[in-house]
């Protein structure tokens, strides 16, 4: 940035300049109080065009570039102490600077949502209940007239300092009629409690077999820097379980740790394994959460009121004074990419804060990604395995089933109603993987080939059976299934592939005896239903469970016998070089799901494709070695992990204007200086050019050479951002693109 020449200097006012959450590349002078005490990361409402926004404050200067005359001066000042500490401050600086994106929007997301706008801090502050006065016998009194009453007094008495809502409600479920009643008579009062960490729960941690017992005490004896720990185990070989422990060492040298896991991730097993080892020592942050539980969340951990936060991707923004761990579980798992608004990675940014605050962090996975793995290589992460579960069974080979020449029945052949049928008698429960929702994918006139495309996408509407409407996945776009074909008037219309309301369907009618459960977006509609759901899961008698990914991974249920992949085939047909890792790592984790209790497990994929190499390799080796072949070909392509990928995307309702963006940003990138070291590949139109009514076009930038990338994107950047901006085209960047 070039300072103007016309340099305002009034020293009766003193200029500030915010971070305002808006997609422009830039910050915001206004003039605020002297007298002001002014810290960075503090939010105030400023008068922004014609309305009001809310900005955090950056910095503070006695003179402002700008026209002092015209610069307005901030409105009412929303925070007594900085929302932001120097350290997420510092931390959204680099995200901003690596990712490319606009610093006002990156700090915002820095923020939980509910302190985004104009609400005030409201501290999460947790009511307690104690004794206000009463003798024995007045207590005693009770016993007969109102046994509740007197079993709350009780429980409240021995715990002495008193007890929220939580413990007593596990102590009656109906404890608030009682302790309301209590209230009236002067017996209770409720006072605010300054709630801090207390002591860890003794509860059962099980013994680590060997390996485990290893592989924490070479972790254990790196925990005082930051260093990158890959633990690269096989599913259920225990890594939660040296997690666990991990932090329970942190936590007894006074630190607070974060645990990140992917969005599907945070089952109430895992809470419940939590709040088992560590009593309520832990906050949980999550997007079926309000944002006000999510602030309260945020707020208690920050305030050291307890000492873990276990959360999904946003979590990773917590702060705390004394953060001495972040752990990422699953951390191939794609949900860890932020793809829409502000695009970042957050195990990237996880392990940048680390290094930041120098210290450990740990990833985990049965399949780790190719990143991962590479880096270790490079020996730019410690790794360690776990090769062997501590229960009796290994987890299943997988078994390829083919079925080029057979009949299906609602996705599945003979062989494998027989193999269903084999685990239900002896008494297993039985997962069937589908990664597609809804009854059948494609609806087309059997007269006229007519097809049911979504007239905002391009793409094919999918039958809902249930609700007798057509869908689309994309844009939400939804109209009633005809009954006879929109062109030709003819009467057929079929539809073709399966989808997992069918395949429940079909398989409730097969086995009217047998529970047949189904987890996907359609079916679950709150955290409740799938409690519910895999309640009785857990209670381990002879079920089938049908799933998408919801089910593919972090699930431990002990009477789970028989996985099966259904219908992976197109995978071997996408696109997307991304394609063949995915299926890889969902074969693995889905597999892994079976023989976790005294049972051994069995996995089984069914293809029209077994000859595939892909498919082999599957049926024969480790993901490790598979991996290795996987990142020996994007080698010798020079693909991600050996090279960087940039995209720049733009939609406009008229395809020519998208491309048309990207041809002026592609021009004015070819002219900076070391562009000849990275291939330009476009613009072109996307994969699927048409979503939510607009055209989508793209523009690659690949290179091996990272250098040589960030400066040509470095000189460049502040150009783009100037380009005739046009409202009718939106623009993006995104800084190592998940794919091309
Ligand atoms: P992962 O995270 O690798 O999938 P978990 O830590 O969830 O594995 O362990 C899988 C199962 O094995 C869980 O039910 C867990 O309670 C159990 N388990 C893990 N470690 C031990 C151990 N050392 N002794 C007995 N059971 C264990
Ligand atoms: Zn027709
Ligand atoms: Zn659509």
């Amino acid at each position: 940035m070039t300072f103007s020449a016309r340099v305002s200097r009034v020293p009766s006012i003193r200029f500030a300049s915010f971070a305002i959450a808006i997609p422009l590349y830039k910050i915001f002078d206004y003039t605020i109080d002297v007298a002001d005490r002014v810290e960075a990361g503090t939010r105030y409402r400023l008068p922004f065009a014609n309305g009001v926004k809310t900005g955090l404050l950056l910095s503070t200067s006695d003179a402002s570039e700008h026209d002092s005359a015209r610069i307005k001066a901030a409105g009412q000042r929303l925070d007594q102490e900085p929302v932001l500490s120097e350290h997420m401050l510092a931390l959204a600086r680099w995200m901003a600077d690596y990712y490319l994106q606009p610093l006002g929007e990156v700090l915002f997301q820095c923020l939980p949502s509910y302190l985004r706008g104009a609400n005030l801090e409201k501290p999460a502050r947790l009511k307690i209940w104690r004794i206000l006065d009463a003798d024995a016998d007045t207590i005693a009194a009770m016993q007969s007239r109102s046994p509740r009453q007197y079993e709350i007094c009780r429980a409240i008495e021995q715990a002495g300092a008193g007890l929220n809502a939580l413990q007593l409600k596990a102590i009656n479920p109906n404890w608030y009629q009682a302790v309301r009643a209590l209230e009236k008579k002067a017996v209770l009062e409720w006072v605010w409690a300054e709630m801090e960490a207390g002591p860890v729960v003794h509860a059962q941690w099980p013994v680590l077999s060997d390996e485990q017992d290893l592989v924490l005490s070479k972790i254990e004896a790196r925990l005082d820097c930051f260093a990158v720990h890959l633990l690269d185990g096989i599913t259920g070989s225990g890594k939660t379980e040296v997690f666990l422990r991990l932090m329970q060492s942190r936590l007894a040298a006074g630190f607070q740790v974060i645990y990140l896991v992917p969005e599907i991730g945070l089952t109430n097993q895992l809470i419940e394994r939590v709040r088992q080892r560590f009593g309520e020592q832990f906050a949980i942050s999550h997007s079926a959460l309000t944002d006000l539980q999510r602030y309260q969340a945020w707020d208690r951990f920050q305030r050291g009121q307890v000492a873990i936060m276990l959360g999904t991707r946003s979590s990773l923004f917590s702060q705390c004074d004394r953060l001495g761990l972040i752990i990422i579980d699953e951390e191939h798992d794609h949900s860890y990419r932020q793809d829409d608004g502000i695009r970042y990675h957050a195990r990237d940014v996880a392990i940048k804060r680390a290094q930041m605050l120098d210290i450990p962090i740990l990833l985990g996975s049965a399949t780790p990604s190719l990143e991962s793995i590479s880096n270790c290589e490079r020996e730019h992460y410690f790794l360690y395995h776990l090769d062997h579960r501590p229960t009796r069974f290994a987890p299943p080979g997988l078994r390829l089933l083919d079925v080029r020449d057979s009949k299906l029945e609602y996705g599945c052949s003979a062989r494998l109603f027989d193999k269903i049928e084999q685990h239900i008698q002896q008494r297993g429960q039985v997962l069937i993987y589908l990664n597609r929702r809804g009854f059948a994918p494609v609806v087309m006139c059997h007269q006229c080939g007519w097809q049911s495309l979504c007239q905002h996408c391009d793409a094919r509407l999918t039958l809902h059976q249930s609700v007798q409407r057509l869908l689309c996945h994309h844009c939400g776009f939804t109209q009633t299934l005809p009954r006879v074909c929109p062109d030709c008037g003819h009467g057929e219309i079929k539809h073709y592939g399966i989808g997992t309301e069918q395949l429940e369907q079909g398989l409730r009618e097969r086995y009217p005896d047998i529970p047949v459960l189904r987890i996907d977006r359609d079916s679950i509609s709150s955290p409740e239903a799938l409690k519910s759901r895999l309640q009785q899961l857990q209670r381990g008698d002879p079920c089938i469970l049908i799933g998408t990914q919801m089910i593919a991974k972090g699930h431990d249920y002990a009477s789970i016998t028989l996985s099966v992949i259904l219908d992976s085939d197109q995978a071997l047909f996408s696109a997307s070089y991304r394609a063949s890792e995915r299926l890889v790592q969902t074969v693995f984790q889905v597999a892994g799901r079976s023989g976790r209790g005294d049972r051994q497990g069995e996995a089984i994929l069914q293809t029209r494709f077994p000859q595939q190499p892909l498919m082999q390799s599957l049926a024969r080796r480790s993901y490790r070695e598979i991996a290795q072949s996987l990142l020996r070909e994007r080698r010798s392509v020079v693909f991600p992990p050996y090279a960087r990928v940039v995209m720049f995307r733009a939609d406009a309702v008229d395809l020519k204007q998208a491309l048309a963006k990207l041809e002026d940003i592609k021009s004015l990138l070819s002219t900076a200086g070391r562009f000849g070291e990275v291939s330009c590949i476009g613009p072109m139109p996307a994969l699927m050019t048409r979503r939510i009514g607009r055209y989508r076009a793209q523009l690659c930038l690949l290179t091996g050479n990272h250098r040589a990338l960030r400066s040509v994107l470095h000189q460049t950047m502040p150009q783009i951002q100037q380009l005739a901006s046009s409202a009718r085209v939106n623009w993006t960047i995104d800084v190592d693109a998940y794919d091309m």
